[in-house]
């Protein structure tokens, strides 16, 4: 089933052009002159409130059922502090623009955890862990943007299935702006209340068949969910979605042998099964494998390696990446149904090690286009890795994937069999 995905709302501009500008008021601002108005009754001034940070959502969330059987709304708050003082963000809350419900707060650790600057990568568990984020240790500093400077605020919201999703949302952020006049500092903004979208998400067959699938750096782990690129004069999020499939073998390995050989690996050769009836949007194979365990000569046009990209309709398009050379089944223009196979798991591109990177995304352009949510339409959890966060969990991935010894796994909440579902971070999937 395929309906529209969100509209896309333009990121703010970068601070390129942004003069660092402090809160304290000119003396002399020009006021526009009042325009004659027909009305008899007189206008009304705006209420003006400095606003110290600009914030924006720049993707409408598409509601989708996670794995966990929960409804998550996943995206983003951008930030920009506008003013020539650092501003520290104490809390952030996501409110139920309709009902006015705080639906997800967040303060100290977790807006670190939450906050990414322009330009940068995730924060680890091991920066936030130093402080409880109130004092001037990494968290505090994690969680307070410089002067003239941007931020992404990561959001995910789970909501019990049974519970309404929200059609509004609103955003409250409690500031601490060094540049607002003394006695002022400590301020609320309210960010314009946005519309979660309408749209249904696509739901399709799994892209690959068998057992002992690991879903590795799926939502709502960082590596992909955060892998925000300036493409195009845009701030783009295509892998927002992205999971990188690998298998285990029967005892639990990602591979056995010699690691620089492809065939070692389990999940190497397996056939990657089209998600749904689609157009053939395009179809790259020119790349040769690579070594596995080394990456050489990546660059923004080969990273995907050999890859397929299927038209699924109505604005969706999905990524399937680092096939296999010469595996390709289909070319540009062809007619696929649901579960045909377009084509090998490799280790082309920027791949590590064999696997399947796949993704849906609002654009043919792999990486100039937004990560869309999808669902799964019937799949079974059998575990999940073991570890008591994310950053644990895809450590021990990690470990596995590079040494070939038995990826730990514990049973999850999740387990059992899933119906139109999206697979969330490090699970263990039995694919039909
Ligand atoms: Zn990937």
């Amino acid at each position: 089933m395929l309906r529209t995905h969100s509209r896309r709302i333009p990121f703010i501009a970068t601070l390129g052009a942004v003069a660092a500008a402090s809160l304290v008021l000119a003396g002399c601002s020009s006021t526009p002159e009042a325009s004659p108005s027909s009305s008899s009754s007189p206008a009304v001034p705006v209420d003006a409130q400095m606003t110290p940070v600009l914030a924006s959502v720049p993707n409408s969330p598409i509601p989708f059922v996670g794995s966990d059987a929960k409804t998550w709304l996943v995206y983003e708050l951008s930030l920009i502090n506008f003013t020539s003082g650092a501003t520290k963000l104490d809390k952030v809350e996501v409110l139920n623009a309709d009902t006015g419900a705080v639906l997800k707060e967040l303060s100290g650790k977790a807006i670190a955890r939450a906050t990414q600057p322009f330009g940068s990568s995730s924060p680890t568990d091991e920066d936030i862990a130093d402080e409880a984020g109130t004092g001037s240790g990494a968290a505090a500093k994690l969680s307070t943007l410089p002067p003239a400077s941007g931020a992404l605020v990561f959001l995910d919201v789970a909501i019990d299935v049974d519970a309404t999703v929200p059609t509004r949302l609103s955003h409250r952020l409690s500031l601490t702006a060094e540049a607002a006049p003394p006695g002022s500092q400590e301020l609320t903004e309210e960010v314009p209340a946005i519309d979660v979208s309408s749209s249904q998400v696509p739901i399709g067959q799994n892209p690959l068949r068998g057992d002992g699938y690991v879903s590795a750096d799926s939502c709502c782990a960082n590596r992909h969910r955060r892998a925000a690129l300036s493409i195009n004069n845009e701030v783009f999020l295509a892998q927002r979605f992205a999971v990188d499939w690998e298998q285990v073998d029967s005892s639990g390995r990602i591979f056995q042998g010699d690691p620089a050989d492809v065939n070692s690996y389990e999940i190497y050769g397996k056939d990657a099964h089209a998600f749904a009836n689609a157009t053939v949007a395009a179809a790259v194979d020119e790349y040769p494998d690579q070594v596995p365990q080394t990456v050489e000569d990546v660059n923004l046009q080969n990273a995907d390696g050999n890859h397929v990209v299927l038209d699924l309709g109505n604005g969706n398009y999905v990524l399937y990446a680092h096939l296999i050379p010469g595996s390709l089944a289909v070319k540009v223009g062809d007619q696929v149904n649901a579960g045909d196979v377009i084509g090998k798991v490799g280790n082309s591109g920027n791949s590590i090690a064999p696997h399947l990177h796949f993704h849906v995304m609002d654009s043919a352009s792999p990486l100039a286009s937004s990560g869309v949510p999808y669902e799964l339409s019937a799949f079974t959890v059998t575990a999940q890795v073991a570890g008591d966060t994310a950053d644990q969990r895809t450590a021990a991935f990690d470990k596995a994937e590079a040494k070939g010894t038995v990826l730990p796994t514990v049973p999850s909440a999740s387990d059992g069999a899933r119906q139109d579902a999206f697979p969330l971070d490090q699970l263990i999937i039995s694919m039909q």
